[in-house]
């Protein structure tokens, strides 16, 4: 399929989900794969909940951006950030950068700011959207287009699995869609500023998150059962 056959594919995908398991609700991090959907959700599939994770710690291209595609679409997106008591907590205990200092802490940082508004974003949707890719690392190479998601209890389609990232990139070169700044500064994945780093050409996409750790540990608790964050 080239990428207007994706594209017809992809809308459909996403129609069919919004009638048959709504509400249904996005997953938008603001980077390129999500930039797609946002802009196929806008035009195309309106009863599908745009939300966003602010962790507190996201780079401030994210946030210019996100005023960017506040102007430019005339849908909503929901923000959720995290329980103010357990980030105080947390960073009273580990200190504001504690997540460097060992792979359990970074987890819990991970998961009052992440994984726990992920689950209020969550809370009463029969089903939610993603951006992942199969190519973007080895850890995604088992995920489904569709699959049932234990861990929160609802249906997760990832509709843009089969998409390499050049497709990406035409689809936002041809629909004119504003993108996150950092891409062009080597960001290949888009996350928490202190987490996230530049990768070389031909590196793997996810190298520059989370960069101290072994590769095959990186997990977030997004998605706990497929081994991989956003
Ligand atoms: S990516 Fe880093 S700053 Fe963001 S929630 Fe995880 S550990 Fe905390």
């Amino acid at each position: 399929m080239d990428v207007a056959e994706k594209t017809r594919d992809l809308i459909s995908r996403l129609q069919k989900l919004e009638s048959t398991h709504s509400p249904s609700a996005f997953a938008c991090s603001f980077g390129a794969e999500d930039m797609v959907l946002l802009d196929v959700i806008a035009k195309h599939v309106h009863r599908i909940e745009v939300f966003t994770l602010d962790t507190g710690r996201l780079p401030e291209e994210t946030h210019a951006l996100v005023d960017t595609v506040r102007e430019r679409y005339s849908i909503p997106i929901r923000i959720y950030f995290p329980d103010t008591a357990a980030v105080e907590a947390w960073v009273e205990q580990n200190g504001p950068n504690g997540f460097y200092r060992s792979m359990a802490q970074r987890l819990q940082c991970c998961h009052i700011r992440k994984v726990q508004p992920l689950q209020k974003a969550l809370a009463g949707k029969k089903s939610w959207v993603t951006g992942l890719r199969r190519e973007q690392s080895a850890s995604r190479q088992n995920l489904e287009i569709e699959a049932w998601d234990e861990s929160n209890d609802l249906v997760k389609l990832n509709p843009l699995l089969e998409w390499a990232a050049e497709e990406v990139w035409a689809y936002l070169k041809t629909h004119d869609v504003p993108y996150n700044a950092l891409h062009d500064r080597g960001y290949a994945s888009i996350g928490c500023a202190p987490c996230t780093r530049a990768v070389a050409p031909g590196e793997d996409g996810r190298a520059g998150r989370w960069w101290w750790e072994q590769a095959s540990q990186k997990e977030c608790g997004l998605h706990p059962h497929q081994k991989v964050a956003v």
